[in-house]
């Protein structure tokens, strides 16, 4: 189980660029994180790569399940949609999250968050139930004061807690018992206003989600390319959520990445191809260092679907044992059956037909074709967080060793690492540099494209070999006495330190075949 410290791996995201607190020099604004140099060439990547595998040449070619090419056609819709689309969707009627309030601290939090501390034995004998937040400074407050009222404690969540118990609750940090409100409905929906004279007519939203741009153009899509379904429908872009409690790092930001695609198919397909995105995907996110006991596939139960899930084939999570969730997870995806519930909103609510017509199916007639068959298809919809996965990767990256010139390292995978190679000279002289400079120009050509390629003469190489291991860099390429002699470098493996001698004339190829780059 891992061990690692948030506040270290947060530490080294700042110090080596990788995500800075957005608007820092005024202060910060909560729930919104920037990304510094590394971070948004390694965020890149990873969207890159989700872009390879999802929409150019998805999951690597594996055949569908009753053996066909499987079909992704790529969408790049706004932000601002019209609201109508949110009323169509149910983000304007349901998209909220129980938040309480404390009259006492002013915090805000999300009741579903909360949990309380209570006697084992049930009867709190008129003292009071200690709420606090999980990997908050009160946790461990309550804890102590819980069990000194109490002796046993157990841990109850504050939304099973009998209403007429809430006024004996005492809130995290807070000095008098039953200062939270009740739970209230806190719409999630950033709201703004078009054109100028910004009435409540004009009230438009920024999406929640990128997913409803992919069904509104559903009809577009299939009338203007020659998609059959099944087929899916891909775009990545950001989202906004003002989230009661931003926290923990950039997982639950209020603005944030998806990658979500929307895949199309007859009802009766849905199960097998609910099960093939769900091991496809599964298998992504291990592909990419995510392997191990930190990265599980989680089937909901019955009582968690969501409203049109319900009679699906079901919904699964792809979840990441993050440090502040440990030994818990958190979720990176979400891939669900859907059934037709959206296409079928957007068709009530714009007044337009958006049945396919399916040629391939239907009674089949004398001449040997079908008579076709009209339907609203189903949907598979694997939903990502860019942002979440980018957290994944740090934290699955940090790693600790004492022993190493760095004493932390990241060990990201080298299809992400944001540094494909360094060039070094052993020391700026007798010709290195020359040959490490001319070197460096041939990688940076056929490289340069994935990521950056770096060419440093100064300082002591340790400390060189510790810059590109905190940041990630998989592979060190040093110029040092006998490349002159033998026409060789040394390598040196980020992850285990270890230096092999190679021609110089094989290093290109070699890296190709490391980073799977042409
Ligand atoms: P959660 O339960 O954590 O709020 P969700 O189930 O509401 O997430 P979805 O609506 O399924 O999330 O969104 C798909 C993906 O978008 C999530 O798996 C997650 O990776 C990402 N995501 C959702 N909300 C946030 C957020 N506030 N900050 C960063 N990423 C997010």
């Amino acid at each position: 189980m891992t061990s690692k410290s948030m506040d270290k791996i947060m530490a080294l995201s700042k110090r080596r660029g990788f995500v800075y607190q957005a608007s820092e020099i005024y202060g910060g604004i909560n729930g919104f994180w920037d990304y510094g140099p590394l971070g948004a060439q390694l965020k890149k990547n990873l969207r890159e790569a989700w872009w390879q595998d999802m929409v150019m040449n998805p999951c690597g070619g594996a055949l569908g399940p009753s053996g066909e090419p499987v079909r992704i056609v790529p969408l790049d819709t706004c932000i601002i949609q019209h609201p109508k689309v949110w009323e169509a969707s149910g983000h304007i009627a349901g998209f909220s999250d129980p938040m309480v309030d404390c009259r006492e601290t002013k915090a805000r939090y999300r009741a579903d968050h909360l949990f309380v501390y209570a006697p084992q034995s049930g009867d709190r004998q008129g003292k009071p139930l200690f709420a606090y937040l999980p990997d908050s400074t009160s946790e461990q407050k309550q804890k102590k004061k819980a069990e000194k009222a109490f002796g046993e404690v157990v841990s109850v969540e504050l939304v099973k807690v009998a209403k007429e118990e809430w006024a004996s609750v005492l809130a995290p940090e807070a000095e008098k018992v039953g200062s939270l409100t009740e739970p209230r409905a806190f719409n999630l929906m950033f709201k703004t206003y078009i054109g100028a004279t910004a009435t409540e007519d004009d009230v438009a939203y920024l999406r929640p989600e990128t997913a409803q741009g992919m069904f509104v153009q559903f009809k577009n899509v299939v009338d203007t390319t020659r998609v059959k379904v099944p087929f899916g429908i891909a775009q990545t872009g950001k989202a906004f959520r003002n989230e009661v409690t931003p926290r923990n790092f950039t997982f639950r930001s209020r603005e944030f990445e998806q990658m979500e695609m929307e895949f199309f198919c007859h009802e009766s397909e849905a199960p097998q191809w609910y099960a093939f995105w769900r091991d496809a995907r599964m298998a992504w996110w291990k592909s990419l260092g995510l392997s191990g006991e930190n990265l599980q596939l989680r089937e909901h139960d019955k009582d968690e679907l969501a409203h049109y899930a319900k009679n699906g084939a079901g919904t699964s999570d792809v979840e990441y044992r993050f440090p502040f969730t440990a030994p818990g997870f958190g979720e990176l995806e979400g891939i669900a059956h859907r059934s037709n519930f959206d296409l079928r909103q957007h068709q009530t609510h714009s007044r337009t037909n958006l049945e396919y017509f399916d040629a391939s199916r239907g009674e089949l007639l004398p001449n040997g074709s079908h008579k076709g068959e009209k339907y609203l298809p189903h949907v598979i919809e694997p939903a990502a967080g860019l942002d979440r996965g980018v957290l994944a990767v740090l934290c699955e990256a940090f790693t600790e060793d004492a022993s190493r010139p760095s004493p932390e390292l990241m060990r990201i995978h080298p299809r992400l690492a944001p540094i494909k190679a360094a060039i070094f000279p052993l020391v700026n002289k007798e010709g290195m540099p020359e040959t490490s400079e001319k070197l460096y120009l041939e990688l940076f050509r056929r490289f340069g494209r994935a990521g950056f390629v770096e060419h440093d003469v100064k300082q002591a190489i340790g400390k060189r070999y510790a810059r590109m291991d905190e940041a990630g860099c998989p592979y060190c390429f040093t110029v040092d006495g006998e490349t002159a002699s033998s026409q060789s470098v040394t390598v040196r493996d980020r992850d285990t330190g270890a230096q092999e001698r190679l021609a110089i004339d094989r290093v290109s190829d070699w890296l190709s075949e490391k980073l799977g780059v042409v």
